[in-house]
């Protein structure tokens, strides 16, 4: 799909000017990585409309190169739909800062307790895990093994107390013994139920954590979506946490987890390891990169952009040598130079003459009867223009619309610019020769 889309924008490329036309044709591609990626159908079609706005019209029209125009507004507004700025936990001034961490069975909570520790304390922190899941079997050991792992203590009370109870008694416990950071590690259930929210409410409201963060798997897609929009309305989360990133999914849920609870995604979980490489800090950039599939779509096109003008150049550069460089392959550049952007761009391209030439003021106007006048040469006078006489350059002048003056002009522009690549392409010799004797 990065493909299909990488060549729609492609196509977009080289024409001046992007019709509503292109743009709807572009953005159905984007719609169906989208959708692919698992994001939301209403989030999606309100975001078409956005990008389809901000990109038919003036700042595409003055764009250089407008395919990436438009794929970098479908990337600017995914980042804002998902925020624009990392979220950070808001520390509390009064330690211990107290964090809850919720959500259904098997999202990733207790794992991401863990990383959570981690992080913290190689941060400076003085991070402690509370096992507040009595339900689960095995609950309890296993926080306490990934708390080993990390070496962050573990408060329990085992499984016969209330949560709430573990709860205040760990923070209890983390006053006393100096831990700034308590992580509360809730129970979950396969779907959500009431007795869950009631628990969790009641943790609330006894606890008053400063932070509650909701956990969803980025696998489960729309159903995390669901979740999200659950816990937040019963419950009351600060923000969401995205594990299981490093599997294949997408990780459209966080599109519209974020467009549908207007909570911030703040952590990603990246594998059941528990090191540094497993949690990152949420970057909307990269996340908006990474549901439109073009992870590396973007990178891609500006390399094929590399290739193409490299190309062109090599070509250039060969032509300058071989001295073959005729009217067709200044149309050329020229038409290609109008696609891209401005004339010093093209005289950057040519190898050795970027730097002589930068600065050089080109009338762009002007360019539009210079390629008339091209386009009214034989082919025969374009590959070899020391036949053009006075009377052909009354008729290129007559063809093109334009003077024998300006037609004159051209021609002698053009034999400067030879006699120029000429002496380029000599010195570039000189430069070869001397390297060959030493
Ligand atoms: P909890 O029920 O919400 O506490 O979920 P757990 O922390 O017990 O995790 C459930 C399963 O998902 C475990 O097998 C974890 O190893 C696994 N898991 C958690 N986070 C990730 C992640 O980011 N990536 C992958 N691949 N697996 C994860
Ligand atoms: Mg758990």
């Amino acid at each position: 799909l990065a493909e299909k889309l990488q060549s729609t924008l492609q196509k977009l490329k080289g024409k001046g000017k992007v019709s509503e036309k292109d743009v709807t044709e572009a953005m159905r591609e984007v719609k169906m990585a989208l959708l692919e990626a698992d994001v939301n159908f209403k989030v999606v079609k309100d975001f078409i409309n956005k990008v389809k706005e901000r990109a038919v019209g003036a700042e595409v029209l003055e764009s250089l190169t407008p395919g990436q125009q438009i794929i970098k507004i479908v990337n600017e507004e995914l980042t804002a739909l998902m925020g624009t700025t990392q979220s950070k936990i808001n520390f509390s001034s009064k330690p211990p800062t107290i964090l809850m961490l919720v959500g259904l069975q098997g999202a990733g909570k207790t794992t991401m307790g863990g990383k959570l520790a981690n992080m913290f304390k190689k941060q400076g922190k003085r991070p402690l895990l509370v096992a507040c899941d009595i339900y689960r079997p095995a609950a309890i050991k296993q926080l306490q093994i990934v708390g080993g792992q990390v070496d962050v203590p573990v408060f329990t009370l085992g499984d016969k107390e209330n949560p709430v109870k573990i709860a205040n008694e760990g923070i209890k416990h983390a006053l006393d013994h100096g831990n700034d950071f308590v992580i509360i590690d809730t129970a979950g259930r396969l779907h959500i139920d009431d007795d869950l929210m009631g628990e969790l409410q009641n943790i609330k409201s006894n606890v008053k954590p400063h932070e509650i963060l909701l956990v969803v798997d980025a696998m489960t897609g729309q159903d995390a979506v669901n979740v999200a929009e659950h816990f937040n309305e019963k419950l009351g989360i600060d923000g969401v946490i995205l594990t299981k990133l490093d599997g294949d999914t997408r990780g459209g849920a966080a599109l519209s987890v974020r467009a549908v609870t207007g909570k911030p995604i703040k952590f990603v979980g990246l594998g059941e390891k528990l090191n540094e490489n497993s949690i990152e800090v949420f970057h909307p950039d990269r996340m908006a990169s990474r549901i439109l599939g073009m992870g590396d779509v973007l990178s891609l096109i500006e390399k094929a952009q590399a290739n193409f003008d490299a190309k062109k150049a090599m070509e250039l550069e060969k032509k300058i040598k071989s001295q073959s460089f005729t009217f067709d392959d200044f149309l050329d550049q020229l038409q290609q130079v109008k696609s891209m952007g401005s004339i010093s761009q093209l005289l950057e391209m040519i190898p050795g003459a970027g730097k002589q030439l930068k600065g050089m003021d080109v009338d762009e106007k002007e360019l539009v009867h210079i390629q008339a006048i091209i386009q009214s040469m034989t082919k025969e006078e374009r590959q070899n223009p020391s036949i053009i006489n006075g009377s052909r350059r009354k008729r290129i002048a007559a063809g093109s619309g334009t003077n024998v003056q300006q037609v004159n002009r051209l021609l002698k522009q053009f034999e400067q610019t030879r006699k120029m690549m000429k002496q380029f392409a000599d010195m570039d010799k000189m430069k070869k020769g001397g390297k060959f004797k030493l």
